[in-house]
Parts: C-alpha cells; structure tokens; sequence
C-alpha cells in the first residue's frame, strides 16, 4: 500500500517532544518504505521545524499566533483541511492525541486506531496492531482496515525515537492555511509543577519503589539501598497518592518523565501510565515478586524475589562492594 503519512510533532519551549521521533519510527514500521510528513503547528516554530526536518522527508509549517498552545478543537478542522484522501495520522496516545483524535478520524471518515503498542504488519490495506489491555496482562491484536486512511495514537515509550533519516528534510510553510481558525476553549495559563528539593528528572540512577513495597515503613529499605548506591528515590503513583513520598518523586504520564542511565523498578507491577514516563531506554532492573508482572517485558534484568528479602541483603551487599 503507498500510504501518505503523517507524524504530529508536539513540543514545547521550542524544542520537539520525545513523542515526535517515537512516531517516526512507529510510521516506518507501519507504513515500510514511506516517508513520514511531520506536522509542526504552533508560533514561532522555525526551530521545531528544522530540528523535525532532520528525520523527516518533509515538514509542514503552520505557524499563526493562535495555535500557540495546541488546541484540539482548532488542530481538528485545520488537519481535516489539509490531509490528503487516504492520509495515516500519527498522534501520542496523551491526552492532547485523545482530545484530538476520535473527533479527527469522525470528521474525516477513517479508521480511528488508538493506543498501539506493536505492530503485526500491513497486509493489503489491513493494518495489524498491537495493543494492550488490563494494564498490560493482555496483548490484543487488531485488524484494521485503513484503505481510506487512519487516525492513529501509538502509546509513549513504545517505540524507540527514530535515528538518521534524511539530512535535511524540506519546511513546506502552510500557514496561510492556519487563517481564520476560532475555538470555544481557550488557554488561560500554564501552571508548572514545582521542582521540590530533589529533581528527579536530572538524576542518572534512580531507585523507583512501588505499591509492593506494603506500607510506608519499608520506604526506609528502598532510601538505604539508593544511599548506598548513590541514587535518588522515585516512585509510582500509589505511592504519592498514599503519601509515604512527595508528588515530585512520582515518575509517570502525570508525573515526571525521567531519562536515568539506570531505572531500579523495586515493587512496580509496569502499567503504561508508569513505564510512559521513563525515556531513554535505561538499564532497567525489576523486582517484583510476580513472575508475570508487566515490567518483566520491558526490563533488562528482571528478579522474580520479595523485596523485604532482598533488599536488605542487596543494600548491605553493595556497601561492602564500595
Ligand atoms: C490517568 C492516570 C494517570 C496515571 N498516572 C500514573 C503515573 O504518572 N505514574 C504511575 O506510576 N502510575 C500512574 N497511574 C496509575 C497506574 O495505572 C497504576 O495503577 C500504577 O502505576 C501502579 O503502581 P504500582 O506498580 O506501584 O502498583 P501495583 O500495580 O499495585 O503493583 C505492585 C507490584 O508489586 C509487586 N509486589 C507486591 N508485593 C511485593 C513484594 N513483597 N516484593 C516484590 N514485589 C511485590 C506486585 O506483584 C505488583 O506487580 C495513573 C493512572 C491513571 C488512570
């Protein structure tokens, strides 16, 4: 199939998000042999662009004061504009792509794929994918039909960022395209989290401590062994919201997405709203005591063990080793 693709490149602070290069290598996977077109919309974009131009054949450029901040209600009747008949979408599985792409794929008449995770391949005009459900215990595949075209999300960290490509893509500028968009919702402010004292997003090695740790006494097993290595507590969700740790040690799509050289995942059972939060394909090793638990598929090291049998041993084994 020659399919016509393009990659929704979000970004912020002028510089492209994680997101924009997974979807490039997610689209050469999908669509063998195509050269993604990457979308760039915003004010003031010239930077994202050329950064964008670096792995993609081809950017286009809407660039108007009103898309400042990325509005899916005036994003859904520009793309529904300028998309060619057949088109594929490729959008991040956040809320920004959840916001945008059902609506999209309605309003253009094509197949709405959302949330991939792998992909089986094209045969024909049939997109075979890959997804999960019950927090990653099931793999389902699906068979969609994208002979008109397709919306598709591909979740956060399920593809690496696409490398090399062409030397330098071409900025086609389609702003005027952009002219006389108006929306109900309009941005008011962005409020950015506080850093707190630590700033996980900075650290190298993290030790990230999870529900399996049973109660907020055992946090002091997971501080003793981060001291000895001389690493930086983080945590899943269910630990904030418990509140044995401050919400800026949370790792995560609502907390920080982190880009350690090593990822310690010590009671984490690996649901996509905690691996999706961490870049970078580090050294990832899991303890968990259930050999089935999710982050044994996206581990490099896994060890099927009780953390409050192995920490300690572990803790006091690397003291010595120093
Ligand atoms: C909109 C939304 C946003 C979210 N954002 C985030 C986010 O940013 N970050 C995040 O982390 N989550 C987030 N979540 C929650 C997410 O869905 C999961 O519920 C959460 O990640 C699970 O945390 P966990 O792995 O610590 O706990 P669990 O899923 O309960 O896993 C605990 C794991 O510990 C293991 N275990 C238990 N006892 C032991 C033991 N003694 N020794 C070894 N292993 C043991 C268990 O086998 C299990 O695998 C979000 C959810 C929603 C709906």
């Amino acid at each position: 199939m020659d399919a016509k693709v393009f990659v929704y490149v979000a970004h912020k602070d002028g510089k492209a998000d994680d997101s924009a290069l997974e979807l490039v290598t997610a689209a050469r996977s999908m669509f063998p042999g195509s050269s993604p077109v990457a979308l760039v919309a915003g004010s003031g974009i010239d930077a994202v662009c050329q950064e964008s131009a670096a792995s993609c054949g081809e950017v286009w450029k809407f660039d108007q004061d009103v898309l400042a901040y990325p509005n899916a209600e005036l994003l859904r009747p520009l793309l529904v504009k300028v998309l060619p008949a057949g088109a594929m979408l490729l959008l991040p599985h956040n809320t920004f792509g959840l916001d945008l792409g059902p609506g999209l794929s309605v309003k253009r008449g094509v197949t709405y794929v959302p949330d991939v995770v792998g992909i089986d391949g094209l045969e024909g005009t049939t997109l075979k994918v890959v997804r999960q459900e019950f927090a990653g215990q099931v793999s389902a595949h699906v068979h969609c039909a994208v002979a008109n075209g397709a919306v598709i999300t591909v979740r956060s960290g399920a593809f690496r960022p696409a490398e090399g490509g062409p030397a330098a893509g071409q900025v086609v500028d389609r702003s005027a395209d952009a002219t006389g968009l108006t929306a109900r919702r309009k941005f008011v402010e962005l409020i950015q989290a506080e850093a707190g004292d630590i700033d996980i997003t900075r650290e190298d090695v993290l030790v990230s401590v999870g529900r399996g740790i049973g109660e907020k006494e055992n946090i002091a097993l997971v501080e003793e062994l981060a001291e000895a290595m001389g690493a930086t507590v983080s945590c899943s969700r269910p630990i904030v919201d418990a509140k044995w740790l401050d919400r800026p040690r949370q790792v995560g799509t609502s907390g920080k997405t982190v880009k350690p050289k090593v990822y310690l995942a010590l009671g984490i059972s690996g649901s996509f709203q905690h691996l999706g939060g961490i870049k970078g394909n580090p050294f990832l090793l899991a303890i968990n005591k259930n050999p089935k638990a999710p982050i044994f598929q996206a581990a490099t090291v896994g060890v099927v063990a009780d953390l409050m049998e192995l920490l300690p041993v572990l803790t006091e084994k690397i003291r010595k080793s120093r």
